[in-house]
């Protein structure tokens, strides 16, 4: 099968069942808080990036997990079965399926422990064929060994790889070597570039054909190498929503970003949907439950057409970023 021909997403990576205690603030280490509302929820950011894969409904998506043999399991393939989401499922004995504490604080800030369980049992040679995959989507939930094990038979097969490192773990050369784009958060940037607040800067250092730095509410910024070998800028400002929940925010950008480059768009209209549909995540509730479908995601980049990209907010985010001019 030719690349072209390619049109199958396969997500490898790791599922949870979200604990969520609504509270006026995060504790501080020490603190006991007493918090209000309790509710459970699909996530994990392997299976909610297929989730927010499948919504943006350009191409088929497939997902690889390993779950345990638990009454947990069952509403977090619930949610991917809704959600159009193909499964390749481990099950893992005698161990939990993955689980993650979260404490939502009324400023949409959180804080989030994860029991990983199963999700550690996903092993190299679990990768399901490849023959109709183009895009392998991977994170750091699962064992490192692994994640490269993944992307290294995905890169000898023609299939492009792509990482959101999170959370931050050290990204070795042989790791680097096999990725076609890696996103990471800012604070996933500094941790792994060792560079501080110049972002611009940090971004040079990850040898990698394309970088996005996701920066929560002020938006986002990529640097993509020419076949000069020099790098390119690229920036999205954030969409200006109320937010509510900020949980499976980078999430949902890099489920709809592989989604967006699957249907072939160029790397700013990537980056402009991938925008538009974790907006509209951090506006609802939850992980899995946020994520917007594409119907909501193009009716929100139509309402918001003039907001995108304003000159004003553009400058702001390259100085932030530290572009250099
Ligand atoms: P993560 O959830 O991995 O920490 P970010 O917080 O950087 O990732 O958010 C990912 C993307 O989600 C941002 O680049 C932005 O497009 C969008 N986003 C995050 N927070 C907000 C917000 N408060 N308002 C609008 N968009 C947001």
């Amino acid at each position: 099968m030719t690349a072209s021909t390619r049109n199958t997403i396969l997500v490898a990576g790791s599922a949870n069942l979200d604990f969520v205690v609504r509270a006026a603030h995060v504790p501080a280490p020490g603190e006991t808080v007493l918090g209000r509302e309790f509710s459970t929820f699909p996530g994990g950011k392997g299976a909610n990036q297929a989730v927010a894969c499948a919504r943006a409904g350009d191409a088929p998506t497939q997902m690889l997990l390993a779950l345990g043999d638990d009454p947990h399991a069952t509403p977090l393939e619930a949610s991917l079965c809704a959600a159009g989401v193909a499964m390749h499922i481990v099950r893992a004995r005698d161990v939990a399926t993955g689980t993650a504490f979260v404490c939502l604080a009324d400023d949409a800030e959180n804080a989030i422990t994860v029991a990983p369980g199963a999700n550690n049992a996903l092993r190299g040679e679990d990768l399901p064929d490849l023959d109709a995959i183009g895009y392998l989507l991977l994170q750091l939930e699962t064992p490192i060994d692994t994640v490269v094990a993944f992307a290294q038979k995905a890169r000898a097969q023609g299939t492009k790889v792509i990482l959101n490192a999170a959370p931050a773990r050290a990204l070795t050369a042989a790791l680097l070597d096999a990725l076609d784009v890696l996103i990471i958060n800012e604070g996933e940037l500094a941790a792994i570039t060792g560079v501080q607040d110049r972002i611009a800067e940090a971004l040079t250092h990850l040898k990698v054909p394309c970088v996005i730095v996701t920066l929560g509410a002020r938006g986002c910024c990529a640097r993509s190498l020419r076949a000069d070998g020099g790098g390119e800028f690229h920036l999205q400002t954030a969409y200006r929503v109320k937010a509510l929940d900020t949980t499976a925010a980078g999430d949902t950008f890099c489920g709809a970003f592989t989604a967006a480059l699957s249907r072939a768009d160029a790397l700013p209209q990537a980056m402009q949907s991938a925008s538009a549909a974790a907006a509209i995540a951090c506006t609802r509730l939850g992980a899995q439950s946020s994520i917007p479908t594409k119907t909501e995601v193009d009716d929100f980049l139509r309402a918001h057409a003039a907001a995108s990209n304003a000159t004003d907010d553009l400058h702001e985010l390259a100085v932030y970023c530290a572009i250099p001019r």
